[in-house]
């Protein structure tokens, strides 16, 4: 690990360094070295140092009223609070309980934290509270920088500052590829609170002039380690040389690789550090199994599930693109209706695709993993892998959009012979072995084989390889098609073993 000058990850349920760290508060846009600590203690109702009581004094049935709400003590004032309230949030999450505090008194931050656990609240309650007590965004100026690494968390991320910010007289704005630049251009330039942008078109309008980055006083970085895998560390180094040295950095991801402490090294000063969920578990509310089956006969298993146990609502997640274009087509045939959703559908069809799918309209939505971050879908019943992603920590973030909030997901794998390695892999991160059932008349025939070639005809890539900037849906394992049930080698392996 790199040299790191935080405090240690800390847990909700584990007393924490942390709230030490967040009873001494620094100015907007200070260093830690810039404002000596001045320390103070939870009479002086700091805000910071109230998270334990918080969170045995709130109830999840009473919203309460915003200055009776379990936020007003983390620090949050009234118009935040109302937002709250009318965002229907009774109690702040652990993460919330923890960032809050932090943020506002002004610290770095480096969260573990997943899509689902509130994190997206965490971050941007306190930011706007910030902001709150300065001064309006002058022309082409951004106050508040968020950074993430696709449209639709970028979308996502920006509803969530809309419906947070709706009590308060703060512009925000949201800006990605795949669509005209000159609208963004020109509401840029009137000077924006809170931008929420994806790296690649953030660049391109700066150079255009449509705002400047200087004056940034809070940087996020959302799912960073998702924007590390797509290729944005370029990007997002020629960033943070247009930002400001004197700003506050708060970086979110799912998971702490030597890349993203790396990044984070660099980045972060002091910061505090916490935890949402322990890292690599599932969810203990999703209830994972998987059916071995020959890969070409993946499609008419999906179906088949899907229709024989009348699933309403589900999540398929494509290793490739084509695969995702296949599975859609193959249920509309069958009566399901389904859309796919992947970086070379247009925005337009991605947004429709997504609102079908919330809605219920569409009763399938199949998307590769880079398409489906972001997506938030409360309560989502079913997840099912139509394949094993190439990276084994991709499996938890996909089986993490079920079980939500308490409620029992499943989670459903369909796996090929070909994908054994892929397995393995997956069961050693989990630390178990995950059930498997045959479904009758989708037996597997195929019982070995060689192992996917995931290169997409480069040679095995590591993870995050590339550099350059990618296509929000482009990760260079996943665009090679899917193997046929003979299995396409990676070098040529020795041939599938099949039963008899
Ligand atoms: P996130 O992890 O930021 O993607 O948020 C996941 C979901 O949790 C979103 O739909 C939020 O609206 C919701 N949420 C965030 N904070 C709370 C809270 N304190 N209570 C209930 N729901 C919340």
């Amino acid at each position: 690990m790199d040299a790191d000058p935080g405090v240690p990850i800390s847990t909700p349920s584990t007393p924490s360094s942390s709230r030490t760290r967040t009873t001494r508060s620094r100015p907007l846009g200070a260093r830690a070295s810039d404002a000596p600590p001045s320390p103070r203690t939870a009479s002086d109702s700091d805000p910071a140092a109230a998270p334990a009581a918080v969170f045995a004094s709130a109830t999840a049935t009473s919203v309460g009223t915003p200055a009776t709400s379990p936020f007003a003590a983390l620090g949050l004032t009234q118009p935040l609070l109302k937002a709250v309230a009318a965002c229907g949030y009774s109690r702040p999450s652990p993460i919330q309980e923890q960032c809050i505090p932090a943020v506002l008194a002004g610290w770095d931050v480096l969260a573990a934290a997943q899509t689902g656990t509130g994190k997206t609240a965490g971050f941007t309650l306190p930011l706007l509270e910030r902001l709150l007590h300065g001064a309006h965004a002058r022309s082409g100026v951004v106050r508040a920088l968020v950074l993430t690494p696709t449209r639709e968390l970028a979308a996502q991320v920006n509803d969530s500052v809309r419906a947070y910010s709706r009590f308060l007289d703060l512009r925000s704005d949201v800006v990605f590829g795949g669509v005209s630049p000159n609208p963004q251009i020109d509401r840029l330039r009137r000077g924006t609170d809170v931008l929420v942008a994806t790296p690649g078109r953030l660049l391109d309008l700066h150079q255009q002039g449509a705002m400047k980055l200087d004056r940034v006083e809070i940087l996020v970085l959302d799912e960073a380690d998702r924007m590390l895998d797509m290729g944005f560390l370029r990007d997002i180094r020629r960033i943070l040389a247009l930002l400001p040295q004197r700003r506050q950095t708060l970086l979110f991801s799912a998971t702490f690789s030597a890349d993203i402490r790396h990044l984070a090294t660099g980045l972060l000063h002091q910061p505090v550090q916490l935890q949402a969920t322990p890292e690599n578990q599932a969810a203990p509310s999703v209830e994972a199994i998987l059916h071995p089956c020959d890969m070409a006969r993946k499609p008419a298993l999906l179906s088949h599930l899907i229709r024989s146990n009348d699933w309403q609502q589900v999540l398929v997640f494509s290793r490739t693109k084509h695969g995702a274009n296949r599975v859609a087509e193959q249920l509309c045939h069958d009566g399901v209706q389904a859309a796919a959703i992947h970086g070379n559908k247009s925005q337009g069809a991605r947004t429709r695709a997504l609102s079908g799918f919330k809605s219920g309209e569409l009763r399938v939505l199949v998307a590769t993993d880079i398409a489906a971050r972001g997506i938030d879908i409360q309560q989502l019943p079913h997840v099912v892998n139509l394949d094993l992603p190439n990276q084994a920590e991709d499996y938890v973030h996909r089986i993490g959009r079920t079980g939500r909030a308490g409620c029992v997901g499943q989670a459903v794998s369909l796996v090929a012979a070909e994908e054994h390695e892929l397995l393995r892999a997956i069961e050693r991160l989990l630390g178990e072995r995950l059930p498997r059932r045959e479904v009758p008349g989708f037996e597997p025939t195929v019982l070995s084989a060689p192992p996917l070639d995931l290169s997409g005809g480069r040679g095995r890539t590591p993870r995050g390889g590339g550099g350059g900037r990618a296509s929000s849906g482009g990760r260079a394992a996943s665009s090679g098609g899917r193997a046929s049930s003979s299995g396409r080698a990676a070098g040529g392996g020795p041939a599938p073993t099949r039963r008899r």
